[in-house]
């Protein structure tokens, strides 16, 4: 993995073109709020992957007329990038199984939307290789926050 200077400014907006289509049809909003700037050392195609997959699952488990919202601020020498919706949220009971291989929350199975229940594996993977983290807080029926921690430089 080859390491740069990425603005991750930069990332989040070319993750929402790739999403943009997608969203529109389901007239859901994207709103990217910067609150400072924020280069991180990393591999921005690997931190491209990470932000698409966690837009994509929150366009798919967000109603029509949704809005999704993404954060970026600095804490102590990390960047915190947060993935917000106001979607379908997930169960408490399931909350702490959704970053397992192939595990999807039942009522995303009953909806036949089609995932693998991959994502979320693959995310996990990708944001601890960069010694990051990952979180989750979420609501049934309210919404889902993914927040995400990378230290600005790599050691
Ligand atoms: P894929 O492999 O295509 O990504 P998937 O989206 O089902 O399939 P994950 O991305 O790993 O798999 O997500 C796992 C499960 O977590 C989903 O099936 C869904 O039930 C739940 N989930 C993930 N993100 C959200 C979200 N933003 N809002 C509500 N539920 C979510
Ligand atoms: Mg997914």
């Amino acid at each position: 993995i080859a390491y740069e200077e990425v603005r991750v400014k930069d990332a989040v907006l070319s993750t929402f073109k790739l999403v943009k289509q997608k969203a529109e049809q389901k007239q859901i909003t994207m709103e990217f709020i910067e609150e400072e700037e924020v280069n991180i050392e990393a591999d921005s195609g690997r931190l491209k992957q990470i932000l698409a997959n966690l837009i994509d699952n929150a366009v798919i488990y967000t109603q029509a007329g949704g809005n999704i919202v993404v954060t970026l601020k600095k804490k102590e020498e990390h960047a915190i990038i947060s993935i917000s919706d106001n979607g379908m949220g997930i169960p408490e009971d399931e909350l702490n199984r959704i970053f397992e291989r192939f595990y999807r929350v039942d009522k995303a199975r009953s909806r036949n939307s089609g995932g693998t229940g991959l994502g979320l594996s693959i995310v996990k993977y990708l944001v601890e290789n960069f010694n990051g983290t990952i979180a989750v807080q979420s609501k049934a029926g309210l919404g889902t926050t993914f927040t995400l921690t990378f230290p600005i430089r790599h050691f």
